[in-house]
């Protein structure tokens, strides 16, 4: 049929905008653009009188009775957001109660969507390096015998992770430019002029994977290789068991055999080298790293590569999974119980779920990847959603570690009770049991290497005065404040507040104020006087503010450069280090207490995860955990190794009350500046759902509170919390999406309410 005698078809389309709103923009399409305008595409559109770029989402009919604006200019040659991709904005958007064009702006790299966005060339910066390491406490008092200031400097750089800008050094050290010359005269830093930022992975060596899979790793290949598009796999391997060499046969059939690509989900890139490098050692040149340390440019460049297929195979956190990559074969999301695979800002989604999602559209397989699975993949497997795989014994013929449990509420009366009439008061003794200081001790002989987990930071969680009781606050936020012995000070962990240490009780002038409460600091200290010739590593936030210094402090293990490395839950991550043979917990229970339903789940995981880095290599191991609650079914679960018993009993817990898997969960947020208006918000908020509840009959849906959050202030805002429960997705995602869109707060007053569904953190 002739197409004059129709009516010339509206050419209008619908488009995204990176505006916090719920809702898409129709534009009209002027005749002289190409028609028609691909989903998924940029365009650029005049937007409250500017020019913005949105994306099309496709064709739409135009609104009646409205007068449209035209599109200033359409369509590039190849989608930014290729079909799938665009499937999985759309769900994510739905499901997590985000606004469409957020959640295509967080998955798109910002040089794409700003105009003329400058990309920020490379800077220099003056920047000091630690030459010399002096590890040990004896070398460094040797070093440093009267040299105070330049042992302060030594240990702020050290503190960095042995990199700093010579700027931030001396505001911070409060010394002159002479110290340092006096430091680079006798070797021990180095001053240089270095461009920032630079891409340390592009540098790093790859490492070839092993020769042959065992046949438990075999097996579970060829099964994953059999599934079918969009199957959902969850590997369950105990620590050391090879899952990487699983990933990376996977991946060579998929790219060689199948001429497909793949996306390889971490949890954090600068904790997990050692699988990148694997990785890269694999498929070389093949493999394209997404890192939070790439510049805008950089990370533009990324993703140019994927899109064009330069590189087949995208490597990275969270974010990775939007890697514009065509023929997308199989995902792998490794060590799948990682909370940060959940954002924490709009749009809140969970990479896990999105993978799959995205997956599904791609018609790719899912791989699942853990020692630990969350409970809600494990009870996917249950459901028959996901094929459970299972690799039960470690990888060439290591054996999983003996875990020994010291109740230290009786190693401490014993060892205090033991000592000599007149021996001074030993802090060490309330920290460290006599076994574990042994071991410890043990391991410095042998010349091999000791990891000790303490999940806190600082040197002492709070500062309280002797006479009153009162205890530090942060003045913005309802936490202590934790205190720093380098550079000395009181820190909030939450909004980094920095207070000076006082000198006596605010409110009772009482002069000694206890330090309560043990850090990694602390423990350095002690370990480090106990045991002044080991070479000593520190591993947690403080340490590792450069943005390489976690690699290179793993790197320095890896050399054998370190006897003991100390640090917070950073160190149970992934670590593949046959010469650990000793994993010490100094205290399981930090997490045990928190007043959030995945606390035991948390410490297993955790417990669990680090007692995995010992024993890998023919040295074998052992794990010592520390425990003043030896009765906890996260503790006892993890002395034997036995996840499938964890899981059951935390099932059997998570079914009354219920919480996830076993429903859906939504967590509605209240924040504001004033404390009562924030609690009538929050009451009025949790009325007005009540009420859509009633109207609606919905019966299926329980409201649990309003009331403040654990943490019921941060960053001088107050907050408010209720719970929506439900066990149909379906209802929730109306729900969720009625209360984020409609729920009214008054605006005026800086109040906010924020939906965070299937939420990893009520605190
Ligand atoms: P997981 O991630 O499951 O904890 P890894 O993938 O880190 O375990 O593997 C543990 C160790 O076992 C690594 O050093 C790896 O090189 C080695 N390994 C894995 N598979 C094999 C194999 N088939 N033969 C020999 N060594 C292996
Ligand atoms: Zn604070």
């Amino acid at each position: 049929m002739p197409a004059s005698l129709w009516p010339p078809a509206p050419r209008c389309v619908d488009v995204a905008l990176d505006v916090p709103l719920f809702r898409t923009f129709a534009y009209r399409v002027p005749a002289e653009m190409a028609w028609p305008i691909a989903a998924g595409t940029r365009v650029l559109v005049p937007f409250r009188n500017r020019t913005a770029i949105g994306i099309c989402l496709g064709e739409t009919e135009p609104p009646a009775g409205v007068t449209l604006k035209a599109l200033r200019a359409g369509g590039d040659d190849t989608p930014s957001l290729p079909a799938p991709l665009l499937h999985t904005a759309r769900w994510i958007a739905d499901w997590y109660a985000a606004p469409l064009g957020l959640t295509v702006r967080a998955m798109l790299p910002a040089a794409l969507l700003q105009p003329g966005a400058a990309v920020p060339a490379s800077r220099t910066q003056r920047m000091v390096h630690l030459v010399q390491e002096l590890p040990s406490l004896l070398q460094r008092e040797q070093t440093f015998a009267r040299a105070t200031q330049q042992r302060a400097v030594y240990e702020l750089l050290e503190a960095q992770g042995g990199a700093a800008s010579l700027e931030s050094l001396r505001t911070q050290a409060g010394c002159s430019a002479g110290v340092f010359t006096a430091m680079v005269k006798r070797g021990l830093i180095a001053v240089r002029d270095e461009s920032v930022p630079r891409d340390p992975f592009a540098a790093r060596a790859g490492v070839a994977p092993p020769p042959h899979p065992s046949p438990a790793q075999r097996a579970a290949i060829d099964a994953i290789l059999a599934g079918d598009p969009g199957q959902v796999f969850l590997l369950h391997g105990i620590t050391g068991s090879g899952k990487t060499l699983v990933y990376i046969e996977v991946l060579r059939e998929v790219l060689r055999t199948q001429g497909r690509t793949a996306i390889v989900l971490v949890p954090e890139i600068a904790l997990t080298s050692q699988t990148v490098d694997r990785f890269r050692g694999a498929f070389g040149n093949d493999v394209a790293v997404l890192h939070s340390g790439l510049s805008d440019g950089e990370r533009f460049d990324a993703w140019q590569a994927l899109r064009r297929g330069e590189r087949r195979i995208a490597v990275g956190a969270r974010s990775a999974l939007f890697a514009p990559l065509e023929q997308v074969g199989v995902v792998i999301v490794d060590e799948e119980h990682e909370s940060s695979y959940k954002q924490s800002e709009t749009p809140r989604y969970h990479a896990r779920e999105a993978a799959i999602v995205r997956a599904r559209a791609e018609g790719a397989l899912v791989v699942l990847g853990s020692a630990t699975p969350s409970l809600e993949s494990w009870e996917r497997a249950d459901r028959g959603q996901a094929v459970r795989l299972t690799l039960p014994d470690r990888a060439a013929g290591a054996q999983l570690p003996p875990v020994q449990l010291v109740d230290m509420r009786s190693a401490v009366k014993e060892a205090l009770a033991s000592r000599a009439p007149q021996a001074p008061y030993d802090p060490l003794l309330r920290v460290f049991s006599p076994v574990l200081l042994a071991a410890i001790e043990s391991r410095l002989t042998r010349g091999e290497q000791s990891l000790l987990l303490l999940n806190r930071r600082g040197f002492a969680a709070f500062v309280q005065c002797h006479g009153c009781g009162d205890v530090q606050v942060c003045p913005h936020c309802s936490i202590s404040l934790t205190y720093h012995r380098v550079p000395e000070s009181l820190v909030c962990h939450y909004c980094q507040h920095h207070a000076d240490v006082p000198s006596s009780c605010a409110r009772c002038g009482h002069a000694t104020l206890q330090r309560r409460g043990l850090g990694t600091q602390q423990v350095e200290k002690l370990v480090a006087e106990r045991f002044p010739e080991a070479r000593i590593a520190r591993m947690d936030v403080d340490t590792t503010s450069g943005k390489w210094a976690h690699t290179q402090i793993l790197d320095r293990v890896g050399r054998q450069e370190v006897d003991i490395l100390l640090g917070t839950q950073m160190i149970a991550k992934g670590l593949d280090f046959p010469n650990v043979t000793l994993v010490g917990v100094v205290d399981a229970d930090t997490g045990l207490n928190l007043p959030d339903f995945r606390a035991s789940e948390r410490t297993f995981q955790l417990l669990s995860q680090v007692a995995g880095r010992a024993g890998r290599g023919p040295k074998g191991g052992e794990v010592i955990v520390q425990t003043r609650m030896p009765q906890a079914h996260a503790v006892t679960h993890a002395l034997t190794h036995d996840f499938v018993g964890f899981v059951h009993e935390e099932l059997g817990a998570r079914r009354h009350p219920a919480y996830p898997p076993f429903v859906h969960l939504a967590n509605v947020m209240v924040s504001g500046v004033h404390q009562g208006a924030t609690a009538a918000a929050a009451t009025a908020a949790a009325e007005w759902v009540t009420q859509l509840m009633r109207r609606q009959g919905l019966r299926d849906l329980v409201l649990v509170g309003p009331a403040p959050c654990p943490i019921d202030r941060i960053k001088d805002r107050w907050r408010w919390h209720f719970l929506l429960k439900s066990s149909q997705p379906r209802l929730m995602t109306r729900v969720a999406r009625y209360v984020a869109e409609r729920c009214p707060v008054p605006a005026d007053s800086g109040l906010r309410l924020v939906v965070d569904r299937d939420p990893v953190s009520l605190l």
